[in-house]
């Protein structure tokens, strides 16, 4: 089938510090600066000539209080979810898995199938300091219905790119088969 045009929003989640902002940036212009402010943004990319990526970069401060009718405004504008952790810090593996209870119950959330979500170990780079295994993030996605990643924002443009790509894969599956 040829694809039709389309706009794909992703929401970036995750614990403070793991690297959302140096993933997003890395994907939009391939480069990693090091520094981020903690500035809320949507960013919108295009990726060839028929789809325009909307990606929400957005602080855990707003998503500790899940109640909040923000969250669920995320979950509703969301197609696809990139959860991220670091794989030097236990703590952001625990609350990926906690996202991701709370993003399946939400109301509006549409299922695995047409809300892909992408587990993402990130700081692969920094691999002498890993306290998080491979194979638990892999664990993890098999238990729960999701895709599993790691990466270097810092060193590794193409796996950022991956996880992306991979997403946006599973979304056209998804309005293509609707
Ligand atoms: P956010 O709070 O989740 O958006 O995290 P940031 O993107 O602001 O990154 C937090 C810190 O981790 C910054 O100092 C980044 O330079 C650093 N960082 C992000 N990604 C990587 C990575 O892949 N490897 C390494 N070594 N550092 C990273």
């Amino acid at each position: 089938a040829v694809p039709r045009k389309m706009d794909a929003n992703i929401v970036v989640m995750g614990t403070e510090s793991v690297g959302k902002s140096a993933i997003t940036v890395r994907l939009l212009t391939r480069r990693f600066i090091g520094e981020y402010g903690d500035i809320e943004s949507i960013y919108s990319h295009s990726l060839g000539r028929e789809l325009t990526l909307n990606i929400w970069d957005s602080p855990y401060s707003e998503d500790l209080s899940v109640e909040t009718s923000l969250f669920e405004k995320k979950v509703q504008w969301a197609d696809g979810y990139v959860l991220v952790y670091s794989i030097c810090d236990r703590a952001s593996f625990n609350s990926v898995s906690r996202l991701i209870e709370t993003i399946k119950s939400t109301k509006d959330y549409v299922g695995a199938d047409k809300g892909p979500i992408a587990i993402v170990g990130n700081k692969r780079d920094l691999h002498h300091r890993r306290t998080v295994l491979s194979e638990e993030g892999r664990l993890l996605a098999r238990n729960t219905d999701c895709h599993f990643y790691e990466v270097s924002a810092a060193e590794d443009y193409h796996s950022v790119r991956t996880v992306f790509h991979g997403l946006v894969d599973r979304m056209k599956d998804a309005k293509l088969t609707s």
